[in-house]
């Protein structure tokens, strides 16, 4: 790893009422390597990722995205900034088709344009980059021969793959997704653990992961979270044969 990390975190803390559901966590993001978080229910998985997404405003600590203060930004702004995320319940517009699903998220990112004389061709290229950006992520999801079924009428793992490929399609640099795999059979989980180590060449990614075998596949770096607090933070390896983490969470 050289140079700078994209996503950092530093001592972030989110107290609701007196409980601290994330407490004093830093954790770095770098291109290309996936840091998966584990932890039992209720350890601040999805808490942890609600902050670094700007979805709830952090207690105390700092992040910085691409070395910029986004600590107290809205998730717009963050997403903008190049943070994609996944959410535990889908965004998938059930009744439309994989490909308009896409296109939508892909919309979503476009930029805003002033009012300019010249709007109907500043349209007409951002249109084309929209169009694109759509394109590629349909086919980096593994989708492109699903791009005309409806959205509710895929299977659990397409419509996973759908989310992801959603989040893709805002061109993020960072990615944070909350338990890709939940609910998944074997051969759909293999599929998804193929796609996220697909997209990670091009990607800081953050992964909240159950599934032990997709963990250590996955794993550039392993954080155990235990009520809030990260208690053991390192290569997979040495993480796995930690007794302390084997007795808290592991299970081994
Ligand atoms: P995980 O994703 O690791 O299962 P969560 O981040 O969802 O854990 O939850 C961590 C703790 O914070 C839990 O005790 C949970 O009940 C609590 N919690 C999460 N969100 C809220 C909230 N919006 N209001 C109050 N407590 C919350
Ligand atoms: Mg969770």
């Amino acid at each position: 790893m050289s140079g700078q990390p994209l996503l950092s975190a530093r001592q972030l803390t989110k107290k609701f009422g007196g409980l601290a559901a994330v407490n004093e966590v830093s954790l770095d993001l770098w291109q290309d390597r996936i840091h998966v978080v584990i932890g039992p229910n209720g350890a601040g998985k999805s808490t942890l990722t609600n902050l670094l997404s700007g979805d709830l405003p952090p207690t105390s600590g700092r992040i910085e995205l691409a070395g910029q203060d986004i600590t107290r930004a809205a998730p717009e702004q963050i997403s903008r900034h190049g943070l994609g995320r996944s959410y535990q319940k889908t965004n998938i517009f059930l009744p439309f088709t994989v490909w308009e699903n896409i296109r939508l998220a892909a919309q979503s990112r476009a930029p805003q344009q002033p009012w300019n004389p010249l709007r109907w061709l500043h349209s007409a290229q951002a249109d084309q980059a929209t169009q694109a950006r759509a394109e590629a992520a349909l086919e980096l999801a593994g989708l492109a021969e699903r791009r005309h079924a409806i959205a509710g009428a895929a299977s659990h793992g397409e419509q996973r793959q759908l989310e992801v490929a959603m989040t893709l399609a805002t061109q993020p640099r960072v990615l944070l997704l909350d338990e890709p795999l939940a609910g998944m059979g074997t051969a759909e989980a293999e599929r998804m653990v193929e796609l996220l180590l697909r997209i990670k060449p091009k990607h800081a990614m953050m992964v909240v992961e159950h599934d032990i075998d997709a963990i250590f596949t996955l794993a550039d770096h392993l954080t155990v979270m235990v009520n809030g607090t990260v208690i053991a933070s390192g290569e997979p390896a040495a993480i796995r044969a930690d007794r302390g983490v084997q007795a808290a969470y592991l299970g081994e």
